[in-house]
């Protein structure tokens, strides 16, 4: 399929991006004709998720960025700025995930990491961000299915994850009228993150079955739902989440 050029002459951040959804979304983009900064913890992967890009022709650079450390949220932004000069599109994609506790046993800690890494990180980026946003940019957090119906081993992520259904709506006027920002939820797609449940035969199957699709979500599903939301053709839409899950029941 020959792919529109949406993002010529475009600069996107996309966080958490070396591999999984966030690479998906950064690869689509670049494709797209976008200039992508991609980042997460470990700077191997970040040379591997460059090199993998640029091989495809996409203008790629990676910097080192754990969402919780503010340093390395706001070298991302500078070394953004300093190499192309403004940001068109930012795309808040790290998540943790680590406990399947049910909350009323979670200890303190784990709801502070669930906390700053799932939630605060994505404000303390935007603001971050905020100064160098053109007009007409967009920003997309990935929420997931898991906001509408927290499952048991995940409930607590699930909670974190409907925070970014209301803080898209509490920033879209914020960001009005010169930014849009939307939350994208994923249903489940096999990626390492999500292992756990997918590579489980008789939870996928679980998860297939009361998918209409009857099938897991893939990578692309994602970043083609994402390039859209980060496009002008979504340039009417803000404030909104777009579920992404084969019909997975989430609302009307
Ligand atoms: P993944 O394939 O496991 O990839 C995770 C990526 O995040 C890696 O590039 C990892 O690289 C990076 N990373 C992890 N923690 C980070 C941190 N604190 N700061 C910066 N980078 C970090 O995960 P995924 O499934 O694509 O998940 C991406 C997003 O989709 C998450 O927000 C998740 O909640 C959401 N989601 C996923 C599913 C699903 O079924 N997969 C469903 C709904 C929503 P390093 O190890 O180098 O840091």
């Amino acid at each position: 399929m020959e792919l529109p050029r949406r993002f010529a002459g475009k600069v996107a951040i996309v966080t958490a991006s070396t591999q999984g959804i966030g690479f998906g979304i950064a690869r689509r983009l670049g494709l797209e004709g976008a200039s992508v900064v991609v980042s997460s913890r470990k700077q191997k992967n970040v040379d591997e998720a460059v090199a993998a890009l640029k091989s495809q022709g996409i203008d790629a650079i990676g910097v080192v960025c754990h969402v919780s450390n503010e340093k390395q949220r706001n070298n991302l932004i500078q070394q953004t700025v300093q190499k192309f000069g403004h940001i068109d599109v930012l795309v808040s994609n790290a998540a943790a995930n680590p406990s399947t506790e049910a909350i009323l046993n979670m200890p303190e800690s784990i709801l502070d990491k669930l906390w700053e890494v799932n939630v605060k990180a994505s404000i303390l980026l935007l603001q971050a961000a905020q100064p160098y946003l053109s007009k007409g940019s967009s920003v997309i957090l990935i929420s997931s299915i898991s906001a509408f119906h927290p499952p048991p081993t995940m409930s607590m992520y699930g909670v974190t994850k409907a925070a970014l259904l209301a803080l898209a709506k509490a920033l879209s006027s914020e960001l009005a009228p010169d930014t849009r920002i939307n939350c994208l939820a994923p249903g489940f797609v096999p990626t390492h993150f999500a292992g756990f449940i997918t590579e489980n035969e008789a939870i996928r199957k679980e998860i297939e079955g009361k998918c209409p699709l009857g099938r897991l979500g893939t990578t692309e599903d994602m970043a083609a739902a994402a390039a859209f939301l980060a496009s002008d053709d979504a340039s009417y839409v803000t404030g909104e989440t777009l579920v992404v899950a084969g019909g997975t029941p989430s609302r009307l």
